[in-house]
């Protein structure tokens, strides 16, 4: 098991406190990894400032071949990325091995091509006697910072479109789930030029604030928190460092009466629990019509019930337990201030689940009210709220009224109100008849504040490049 940060060339080992690394599924600690010291952050950063010069004059070509480089080592090393990523999420292993190994090499894969395909406006005479033309060039060094929910995914959103760009890297994964980040920097450090990726461990608080903060820092692109994106953004007004944020969600559903009931159903308890809720996206916030409410409840309560988790034999497990005990408990003190209230009923779960591991049981909470926690917070487990509406209450108000605005999706037989109602809804991405499903090509990002910035797609290059123009007098 890697342990040690990738600073330049020299892998070395932190100097500051030491972090628990545990295993959600026991409860017991993995391993113990110390943090970056403020002397390492800054070589770090300074690593990556003496890379910027030769990685920016690569080619699109030879920055695209790295990549693919990168891709066939991602792959190479699937079962080993997948293993530690298993033990230190507690995801069933098929799940990271048949959906999220593959996305990464497929992420570099497609961040290679793009980066030889960028188009533009044409260069021309605007003014008589000169010529002018666009450029997109690289911003500089980037700080990375990524979240626990998907540790090896989040480091391929963001490192892809980076590099692609000409950018250089300061990486920092989640203190909970630092090794698959640290065993990807091995791979990485095999193939990329000397600094061009430094991956440094530690906590939000200490290591990465000291990032954030860094006058040799251009860009922070971080997944998180609300609260968490707010301090990047004060941190990034000290020297006007651009930011690209990737915040929560609180993804509202909106189920017609004329919906396929069996496909919401299926597809609720695939997209409302995968990786125990832990999603930004996650299917968590449904609005049912008075008509299909009842069916609904129940059916969905059966599937809920009906999910596998904690199984002895993994490759029946579903859904993974909760990353941490803090938060097990977290979404057991929203469920239960639900519970609280007359007007709702847990139709399935709402309990922890005895033994070692953070699991909490998949939740239905019925008869939700918009005013309630239950569908104005974000929760960040396997707890789907459904809220009843009747054709004279404005759902696409209440699904709008969220602080929220990352993702949503709308069920119906009839395209045009599928139409209709996904141009009225103010969410990054607006799934009919599906939710949850994502592609490499298409961008993923929020409005609100979910963020800005879109992972994937023609559009991250974007962010991770600036326009310039160039004009030459004749
Ligand atoms: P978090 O904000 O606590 O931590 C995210 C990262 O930020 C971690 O690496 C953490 O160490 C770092 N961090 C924390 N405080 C910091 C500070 N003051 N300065 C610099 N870095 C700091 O979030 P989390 O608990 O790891 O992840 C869950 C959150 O992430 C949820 O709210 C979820 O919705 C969100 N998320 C969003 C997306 C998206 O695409 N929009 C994807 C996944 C997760």
């Amino acid at each position: 098991m890697e342990t040690n940060m990738l600073i330049g060339n020299s892998f070395e080992a932190g100097t500051d406190q030491e972090e628990m690394v545990l295993n959600p599924r026991t409860g017991e600690v993995i391993i113990q990894i110390p943090e970056a010291d403020p002397a390492q952050i800054d070589r770090a950063v300074t690593a990556a400032r003496a890379a910027f010069t030769g990685w920016a004059l690569t080619t699109p070509g030879e920055r695209a071949g790295y990549l693919l480089r990168i891709a066939d080592a991602v792959e190479a090393n699937l079962e080993m990325l997948a293993q530690l990523e298993a033990l230190n999420c507690g995801k069933p292993i098929d799940g990271v091995r048949n959906d999220e190994i593959p996305a990464v090499a497929d992420c570099f894969r497609f961040f290679a091509g793009a980066v030889r395909n960028m188009h533009g406006p044409i260069a021309g005479n605007y003014l008589p006697g000169h010529t002018s033309m666009i450029r997109r060039d690289p911003i500089g060094v980037v700080a990375s910072i990524a979240p626990w929910n998907y540790p090896i995914m989040m480091m391929a959103w963001k490192l892809a479109p980076a590099l692609a760009g000409g950018n250089t890297v300061v990486m920092k994964p989640s203190e909970q789930t630092p090794l698959t980040a640290l065993a990807f920097a091995k791979i990485l450090a095999d193939i990329l030029p000397e600094g061009v990726v430094n991956v440094i461990a530690g906590k939000g608080g200490s290591v990465g604030n000291a990032l954030i903060n860094h006058d040799g820092v251009d860009m922070v692109s971080i997944t998180g928190d609300v609260a968490t994106g707010k301090k990047v953004l004060q941190a990034a007004s000290r020297t006007v460092k651009r930011t690209h944020l990737e915040l929560g969600g609180k993804a509202p559903v909106i189920v017609y009466d004329d919906a396929d009931l069996s496909a919401v159903v299926e597809g609720l308890k695939a997209f409302g629990y995968y990786n125990a809720g832990q999603d930004c996206t996650a299917a968590c916030r449904i609005y049912a019509g008075a008509g299909i409410y009842e069916n609904l409840v129940a059916e969905l309560s059966a599937a809920a019930a009906s999910i596998v988790y904690n199984n002895a034999d993994d490759s029946l497990n579903e859904i993974p337990p909760l990353i941490s005990p803090r938060q097990r408990d977290r979404v057991a003190s929203f469920v239960q201030r639900a519970a609280d209230l007359s007007h709702v009923e847990i139709a399935t779960g709402g309990a922890t689940v005895d033994g070692p591991g953070f699991y909490y049981k998949p939740t239905v909470v019925a008869g939700a009210r918009q005013e309630d926690e239950i569908v104005q917070r974000e929760v960040f487990g396997p707890v789907v709220s459904v809220t009843r509406f009747t054709e004279d209450d404005p759902v696409v108000d209440w699904a709008n009224d969220s602080q929220y605005g990352l993702a949503s999706s709308v069920w119906t037989g009839n395209i045009g109100r599928a139409m209709d109602v996904a141009a009225r809804l103010q969410y990054g991405c607006t799934w009919v008849n599906t939710h949850f499903m994502l592609t490499t090509e298409m961008p993923h990002g929020g409005l609100k504040q979910s963020g800005y910035g879109k992972d994937m797609s023609m559009y991250a290059l974007e962010d991770y490049t600036a326009v310039r123009h160039i004009m030459v007098a004749h």
